[in-house]
């Protein structure tokens, strides 16, 4: 139990396998692989999670 409640906090860049690095940031709570391969963001307030991967063709704002 203690450990799928590990796995939930500290997932990995599903590329490079990198525990990914928590941000926080007003609107939501961000979490990125530190190579820029994966990017997960969750808004609380209204309930949405939104993933971005970053594969070989990158595309960068
Ligand atoms: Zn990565």
């Amino acid at each position: 139990m203690s450990g799928l409640f590990k796995k939930w906090f500290a997932p990995k860049c599903p590329v490079c396998q990198k525990p990914l690095a928590a941000d926080r940031e007003p609107v939501c709570h961000v979490k990125k692989c530190p190579d820029g391969h994966y990017r997960e963001e969750s808004y609380y307030t209204l309930g949405v999670r939104v993933t971005y991967h970053y594969n070989s063709n990158e595309q960068r704002e």
